[in-house]
Parts: C-alpha cells; structure tokens; sequence
C-alpha cells in the first residue's frame, strides 16, 4: 500500500457508493447504504507513545492491510454482540511528519446500535485503542533488538531518547472504542505486542495442549457447579416466598460471585429450616398412611 497525502477525510454517515461496495466485500448479507452508518478513525501513528514505542513507518502499510475486515468493539468485551463496527478501507496518511493509519469503518443500523452512533456523532466515541501483533522490537539508538543491547528506553544516549520501534506487523486484532479519551498526543491508545495471543494459541505454541484442555474442563465444570449453586439459591428463595419472580433472582444471581452465592445459600438453608420445617416424604416404616376418606366427607 503507498503512503499518501490525506486528501478525503470522510464525512460520517451514509456510505457512497464506492463505500458500499468495500462494505458488501466484509459483510455476510448484501447491505444497503440505508442500513450502515459510517465513519472515520485514526488508528495508531508512527510517533513514540507513552510506552516509549513506536510504529516502525515502513511497518503502517502493512498493519493497514491486516486491519481489514477487523472488528471494533466497546470497551474492551470480547463477546460477539459487542462488537458493532468492522473497518472496510485504511490508508496510510501523512500530516507533515506524522504518519498513521486512517480506518473507515461501518455500524449497521439498528436498536441496539443507535446508542454507538449518537455517541460517534456526538464526538464521545472518538477515541480508540487498538490491539495488534508485532514481530520485531528494536531499539532506536543502535538498531539492534530491544533488550539484548543495553539501551533503555526514556534513556538519554548523546541526547538522543531512546524508545521501541515496532517493525514487522504479525497481525491486528480489532479496535475498541474507550470511554476514557486518550492522553497522548495522537488520541490514539495502543495495546499490543507479541503477548497478545489466546490462551490457546499459547499452549499450542508451548505443546501445552493438554494442560489446556484439562483447564478448560475444569472451568467447565467450574460453571456447572455455580449454575446449580443459582438454581438452588432460587429454589429456596422461592419456596420462602421473599417476594421476586424467578426471572428478577436470576438475573441478580448471574451477575454474583461463586463464594456469595454460597453464603446465600447457606443463610437460606438456615432460614428454611427454621420457618419450614421438613416433612417426611415418605412415612416412617411401620405407621399407616392416614387414609383420607374424602369421598363421605361433606
Ligand atoms: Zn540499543
């Protein structure tokens, strides 16, 4: 991709028809321009950060391609119904000597996203951080790989600052707006690096499969075990009669820690055994069943 002037800034909101087209080649169903809403945002730049990094410029070119198609999502959930925006075109612009990466992104219309949209018109939205992979850190002063040559960044060398050039861009993730304006100059967080990788790429990375996938299963059963923690707690609140509905207990019981549902659990117990006392369910050995003989009674 060449690097280029700024010459469109993008007016948000409904797409041209060059814009729609780019949008249908990332969406699943063929979109109309009435059902997006669309708009632009800069994404990371080449200047030093509050990391003491910075972008390598010939590494923007190619970290604009792999954000293509990349979602954007709100504060940082990672759950498919967060994210709302996918990024449809970027570019490479320079301003003065400032290069960064321009994004245009689409929302598709609708209830649940009227919300983002009137905070992006609104300017609320307009910060975002983004998360990618970088192959290389390598030290500004001597151009050797950060870490291994000695220098430390935010350190003067001959007046020369010392900080991380990011080269070699591995992949790029998705872009988050943040409810927090930045503080750098660009308006632009970044969170990134090589760490940033899913628990199981990790361990296949260090044949660490197995370890993984019996810590997944005893995450599974982990749930399974607070899942029938809440169905108990709503069990006993019911059968005290406290008053909400089944729907209201579980909706603030989804949302409590294991250890509190336990306590809650164990209060109710106590309060279910003072005012209900239990009956047997079955009569003890050797007594009748008192014969009920309703059909005489009147
Ligand atoms: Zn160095």
């Amino acid at each position: 991709m060449e690097i280029k002037k700024d010459a469109q800034v993008g007016e948000n909101g409904a797409p041209t028809p060059e814009q729609l087209a780019a949008i249908n080649v990332q969406a699943r169903a063929k979109l109309t321009a009435d059902q997006v809403y669309v708009f632009a945002l800069r994404l990371c730049d080449d200047q030093v950060d509050r990391d003491l990094e910075r972008f390598d410029t010939q590494a923007l070119p190619e970290l604009a391609r792999l954000f293509l198609g990349k979602t954007g999502i709100v504060d940082h959930r990672w759950s498919s119904d967060a994210q709302v925006a996918r990024i449809f075109a970027t570019q490479v612009v320079q301003e003065d000597s400032v290069h960064y990466i321009k994004a245009w992104a689409y929302i598709r219309r609708g209830e649940q996203t009227r919300e983002v949209i009137s905070d992006i018109e609104a300017g609320i939205k307009k910060e975002v951080s983004v998360g990618c992979a970088m192959g290389k850190r390598v030290c500004s002063i001597c151009g050797g790989e950060y870490g291994a040559c000695g220098h430390q960044k935010g350190e003067r060398y001959d007046g020369a600052l010392c900080c991380v050039i990011l080269r070699e861009p591995l992949d790029a993730y998705e872009f988050s707006f943040v409810a927090v304006p930045a503080q750098c100059e660009a308006g632009v967080l970044k969170g990134m690096g090589p760490g940033r990788k899913s628990l199981k790429a990790l361990a296949e990375e260090f044949g660490a499969q197995g370890e993984y996938r019996a810590l997944l299963s005893l995450a599974q059963l982990g749930k399974q075990y607070q899942k029938a923690l809440e169905d108990s707690v709503v069990r006993l609140c019911l059968t005290l009669e406290l008053g909400a509905e089944e729907p209201v207990l579980r909706s603030i019981l989804s949302r409590a820690a294991p250890e509190d549902l336990q306590k809650l659990k164990t209060a109710l117990e106590a309060r279910a055994a003072e005012v209900l006392p239990l009956a047997p369910q079955l009569p003890a050995p050797g007594r009748k069943n008192p014969v009920v003989e309703s059909g005489f009674l009147i």
